[in-house]
């Protein structure tokens, strides 16, 4: 079974004035597409190598299955966490698991926000609950494809790449972690958590 581009839950323009439909478009029709084409492809020619039993090139592809495999399900995350709607403090369980383990949601933010413009290079911030330690984490990654900690599930993600918010904030990525803030769907961010615990 292939991978395929999930579409969007809402219109190009939906998320419109905090994240401009130019880069949205450009951001899910042609970034987002290539990891799904590049994990359609690492698993077509890992696929191909088990049948040859020819692995002399297993470094590189499965490499690529690491970097377009997160690319695909970070950018699925990613898309699915913002709501034309959405915005606001948390709200529900994840509203009292975030009192719970960061003092308040004001404290959260500034945690998040402070790691998110922290990122070196291109990178992501997400909120996560790790189901080994049983409570929520913000974890940054510079590579998605590197420093991943293994059992963690991602419950909100924002895309730091500056394809995600140069055309619209150029230098100012303070500004588009602002204003992201505006689009979180927290209803979504609920039913990741709930299927945690
Ligand atoms: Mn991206």
């Amino acid at each position: 079974m292939k991978h395929e581009l999930p579409a969007l839950p809402y219109a190009y323009n939906a998320l419109e004035p905090y994240y401009d439909e130019q880069t949205v478009k450009l951001h899910h029709d042609a970034h987002h597409k290539a990891y799904v084409d590049g994990l359609n492809n690492a698993e077509a020619k890992l696929l191909e190598a088990r049948e040859k039993g020819d692995f002399a090139l297993v470094k590189h592809w499965e490499r690529e299955l690491a970097f377009h495999g997160s690319g695909h399900i970070l950018h699925t995350l990613f898309w699915d966490n913002m709501a034309p709607q959405g915005g606001g403090p948390a709200t529900g369980l994840v509203a009292e698991e975030i009192t719970k383990y960061f003092g308040s949601f004001d404290t959260f933010k500034k945690q998040f926000s402070a790691a998110a413009v922290a990122v070196e290079g291109s990178g992501w911030t997400l909120l996560c609950y790790n189901p080994i330690f049983k409570k929520l984490e913000i974890l940054t990654a510079e590579k998605h494809q590197n420093l991943t900690q293994w059992g963690v599930v991602p419950l909100l993600a924002l895309d730091l790449w500056e394809h995600a918010y140069y055309l619209k904030y150029q230098n100012k990525r303070a500004a588009f972690v602002e204003a992201w803030w505006n689009l979180v769907n927290w209803q979504d961010v609920n039913r990741r958590l709930a299927d945690c615990l």
